[in-house]
């Protein structure tokens, strides 16, 4: 096991940049065995324990003062089961890793979010999701789980076993790092297919008008609606028997990185020094994309590198509820002297069974609002939550929210049996941090 970084200079950073942590000292275990001696090892010391993916969270949810444990040594495809259609992977592995090895592998996960940076462990912990009107979030597709808890024992679950094994499973798939250190995961995998998107500017009052049907005719609907515009872009994602026609020619390089990437990072440079420039950007940019379809494997569709930094706060809200919460949320940007220059990004995910996922026993949209990172983000951030939280909004856990537990336990039926299972699993709250007391109680 290697162990890195001082007091001194080992202080860690999120993707963000909003947050910063100070572990008192960081190990890269190599194998189960080394992750549960490092853990054994914290508690005789008296000190805290966090595991950190690639610090994708906009939230102080992976920052520890303890002992910080990093996902590096622990990647890798343990086993592909064509029989049972899943794959068990070490939990540090980076999604891209996993999407590149199924994809050779002629398989691929079913849904997934719109980068794949992250670690499958850190994906999973927070309830990372894409946009699906059957397929759930990342985590909803995991069959099995490992983890080593408070104690440095390993333990297995899936939805099969004792009773307690069940409970573990219905929690830890979204654990929030509460429960135990993570080591494997299984997915659920089935083989690769073509999925062929269409994206389509449209004005935002018939992409609201028209939603129900927009998200009943097609497998992955999304939307993005540019602030201080009445302008939106949709993007429709359906399997296809093909042939491929990926974006990764001279007109998707063009649109891809130059406009997505390239010129949207001039765009956010100009607004935050000159933020009354930025409606009349904002009319610009979200003109600047035409119509285009193209057609490929699920990761290439899905998936898209993100170089311009932001802060992001993402709510679900129940998907009947869309309309309204974002009439509303346009309403506010409008009346305020908000300037906002990122659009804000709207998805779906089907109900599902896991305890504190945003989408726990409710068919959800999700509404997600950025600012460019270093731009003041907190009176919008504010003015909208005000209007999710109306609208029994559950924040995403890796995405800047002020929520707490006292709003959760209202917010989430099943919030008791998550508290109680961590009671049981770590009564000593080895695992727990600042973020943590706050969204769970002490
Ligand atoms: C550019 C960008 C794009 C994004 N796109 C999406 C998107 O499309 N959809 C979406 O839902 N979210 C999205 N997110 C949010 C992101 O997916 C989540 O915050 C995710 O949790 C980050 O994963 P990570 O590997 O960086 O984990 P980290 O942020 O490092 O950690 C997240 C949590 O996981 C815990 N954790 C990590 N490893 C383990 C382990 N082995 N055992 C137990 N707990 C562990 C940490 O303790 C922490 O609590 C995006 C974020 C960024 C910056």
């Amino acid at each position: 096991m290697s162990t890195t970084a001082s007091a001194k200079n080992g202080t860690w950073r999120n993707w963000g940049g909003n947050v910063a942590a100070r572990p008192a000292r960081q190990v890269e275990p190599a194998s189960v065995e080394e992750l549960a001696a490092a853990v054994r090892k914290a508690a005789e010391d008296g000190l805290k324990v966090k595991a950190v993916g690639t610090g994708h969270s906009f939230t102080s949810i992976a920052a520890t003062d303890g002992v910080l444990i990093r996902p590096q040594l622990l990647t890798g495809i343990r086993d592909i089961d064509r029989d049972a259609m899943t794959v068990t992977v070490e939990a540090g592995t980076p999604l891209k890793r996993l999407n590149a090895v199924l994809a050779r592998e002629g398989l691929s996960l079913t849904n997934m979010g719109d980068i794949m940076e992250q670690t499958v462990s850190g994906a999973t912990s927070t309830g990372t999701h894409g946009t699906g009107r059957e397929s759930a979030s990342i985590a909803a597709q995991i069959k099995a789980l490992e983890l080593v808890t408070a104690d440095g024992s390993v333990l297995s679950c899936s939805e099969k076993g004792t009773e307690e094994e069940r409970a573990v499973f219905a929690a830890a798939r979204i654990g929030l790092g509460a429960l135990g250190i993570v080591t494997a995961i299984t997915f659920a995998v089935e083989p690769l297919f073509l999925l062929t998107a269409r994206e389509e500017p449209m004005p935002f009052e018939r992409v609201l008008a028209e939603f129900d049907q927009l998200w009943a005719e097609n497998e992955h609907f999304e939307f993005y609606w540019f602030p201080h515009t009445g302008n939106t872009n949709t993007k429709r994602n359906n399997r296809s028997a093909g042939p491929e026609q990926p974006v990764g020619q001279l007109a998707g390089w063009f649109e891809d990185e130059f406009l997505s990437n390239g010129v949207f990072q001039v765009a956010q440079w100009v607004g935050r020094a000159a933020p009354a420039a930025i409606p009349a950007i904002a009319q610009v940019s979200s003109k600047a994309l035409s119509a285009r379809t193209y057609t490929d494997i699920p990761y290439k569709v899905f998936t898209s590198p993100r170089r311009v930094r932001f802060v992001e706060m993402e709510y679900a809200v129940p998907r009947a509820a869309l309309a309204d919460t974002l009439r509303e949320l346009k309403a506010m940007v409008d009346r305020s002297g908000l300037r906002v220059s990122f659009p804000v990004e709207v998805r779906t995910a089907p109900a599902d069974d896991i305890t504190l996922s945003t989408a726990s026993g409710r068919d959800s949209a999700y509404i997600a609002v950025h600012m460019f990172r270093g731009t003041p983000y907190q009176a919008y951030f504010t003015a909208a939550e005000r209007i999710f939280t109306a609208h029994e909004g559950r924040p995403h856990w890796g995405k800047v929210h002020t929520r707490d537990a006292e709003y959760f336990a209202g917010a989430y039926p099943r919030f008791g049996e998550f508290t109680a299972l961590r009671d049981r699993l770590d009564p000593e709250r080895l695992f727990q941090n600042d973020y943590l007391r706050r969204v769970l109680g002490a």
